[in-house]
């Protein structure tokens, strides 16, 4: 932490955007706090001015989860590597550090996450307050990589908890929404760095469906991209392996990863906003322009890519069980309508956990997520495709567009009600509330 810089504060009333763009609030004081104790001074000082306090990460959540228009607390001073436990297999860090610090900074020390999601631009707190996934058959979210954790209470308190030390609040706090405290800190568990090959495939859709049990537990992490008007997917499966290194090369990295992921899907989404009948031609093509490729690498080599084309997204957990039939539905839903989505689908899973509201709390998940290119009407698609979800008691991501309400999540999360308790017993007069708390946790 950067203890010999001061934070800062100052009066706001300038807008703050979230990365999508669809979410704007007007803080009225913004506070960068340097140290823990700025932080619990910035939190004492709101309490008393009767202002609403909420830390933000990097504002790449797609709901108004970091929206205040209280004191915002920014992330940039309170970064950092505290310390490294190479006999426990654990790093803390500060809570605003960004994943990409992380990785990088754990890949020079020779360790690594053991799973991670699409891109490493958050913080760590950010992240996992939402619970942030990638796919895996045995390793689960970030925040479920969590050993232990401190946060800043209503009351201006610190307090720490893990597994042993105020387990209840441990249990709550690793996906904590932000209604909790402000995390100052987080402990992961962390292991000797590894090599994953990654096999990127095309496959059909029919088929993917069909092998979806195989491939999911043949392998270590598997996940699929369906691109709606066609019955083409791109497949990806990373495994351990024992090397020899053989990253993408730099002819593939520039064609598909720059060229084909991000610059020419920005001019063919861009001709589909416009003209969105062009979208199903284009599909068909596109979907087939990614070839088969395999590489070996770092994980968050593998984990990772640039994500540069801006979109907005609604990501359900359903019981994985239900996959397939929910895929298909959403596929019919769409062959059947006269929407035009040029962004495709993404599939991908995790195992049960123990944390109350991760959106895999006590069952084996699956996850579709339907996108929508910035600027293009997504509501139309994303209703539909929310009765389908919410018919499989999906449960929506916490930082991705969803209109579920608290007595919808007291249904489909058995531990909402232990989840509730402890706001009540840490928060009771809601310091850090905002309108998206009030409608998914009640008042
Ligand atoms: C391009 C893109 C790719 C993405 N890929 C994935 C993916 O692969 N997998 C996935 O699951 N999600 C993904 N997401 C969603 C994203 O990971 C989450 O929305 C995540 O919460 C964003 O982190 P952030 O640092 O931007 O936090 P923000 O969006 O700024 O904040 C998220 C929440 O965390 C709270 N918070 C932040 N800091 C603190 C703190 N110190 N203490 C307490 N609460 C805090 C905020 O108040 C808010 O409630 C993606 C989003 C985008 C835009």
């Amino acid at each position: 932490m950067s203890t010999a810089q001061t934070g800062s504060s100052s009066k706001s009333g300038a807008a703050w955007r979230n990365w999508a763009g669809n979410v704007v609030s007007r803080p009225v004081r913004e506070v960068t706090p340097a140290s823990v104790e700025e932080l619990t001074a910035a939190v004492r000082a709101a309490a008393e001015d009767g202002l609403k306090v909420k830390a933000v990460g990097t504002g790449h959540s797609f709901t108004a989860a970091a929206a205040t228009d209280g004191v915002l607390i920014r992330p940039q001073l309170l970064t950092g590597i505290r310390n490294i436990d190479r006999n426990n297999g654990t790093v803390t860090v500060e809570a605003g550090t960004p994943l990409k610090r992380l990785n990088l900074a754990l890949a020079r020390e020779g360790l690594s996450l053991t799973n991670m999601g699409d891109i490493m631009e958050q913080t760590v707190s950010g992240a996992t307050s939402t619970g942030t996934h990638g796919t895996g058959r045995d390793s689960a979210s970030i925040a479920a990589q969590i050993k232990g954790l401190e946060l800043v209470t209503a009351a201006g308190e610190l307090i720490a908890c893990s597994e042993k030390e105020n387990p209840e609040i441990f249990a709550a706090a690793r996906i904590g929404l932000g209604a909790l405290g402000i995390v100052t800190a987080i402990t992961f568990a962390v292991e000797p760095v590894f090599l994953l090959t990654a096999r990127e495939e095309p496959m059909s859709f029919d088929k993917v469906l069909a092998d979806f049990d195989e491939l999911h537990a043949e392998n270590e992490h598997f996940e699929f991209y369906w691109f709606p008007h066609t019955g083409n997917c791109n497949t990806k499966r990373n495994n351990r392996s024992a090397g020899p290194e053989a990253p993408v090369s730099a002819v593939s990295s520039l064609w598909e990863d720059e060229i084909l992921s991000n610059g020419l899907f920005q001019v063919v989404n861009s001709i589909g906003r416009a003209v969105p009948a062009t979208i199903p031609a284009i599909a068909k093509v596109s979907s087939k322009a990614l070839s088969a490729r395999t590489y070996t690498d770092i994980p968050y080599k593998v984990f990772t890519s640039p994500r540069r084309v801006r979109f907005v997204e609604m990501e359900y957990a359903v019981p994985r069980e239900a996959l397939v039939a929910t895929l298909r539905e959403l596929k019919s839903m769409v062959d059947g309508s006269d929407l035009r989505v040029s962004f495709p689908v993404e599939v991908r899973t995790a195992p049960a956990d123990d944390i109350a509201l991760s959106t895999a709390s006590g069952r084996d998940s699956a996850y579709i997520a339907v996108h929508m290119y910035k600027g293009t009407p997504y509501q139309r698609y994303f209703t539909a495709a929310e009765r389908i979800f919410t018919a499989h008691e999906g449960r929506p991501h916490w930082g991705k567009v969803h209109t579920r309400d608290a007595e919808y999540f007291a249904r489909v999360y058995p531990r909402f009600g232990e989840f509730t308790d402890l706001r009540d017993r840490l928060d009771p007069d809601r310091l850090f509330g905002n309108a998206y708390l009030r409608r998914v946790l009640g008042d």
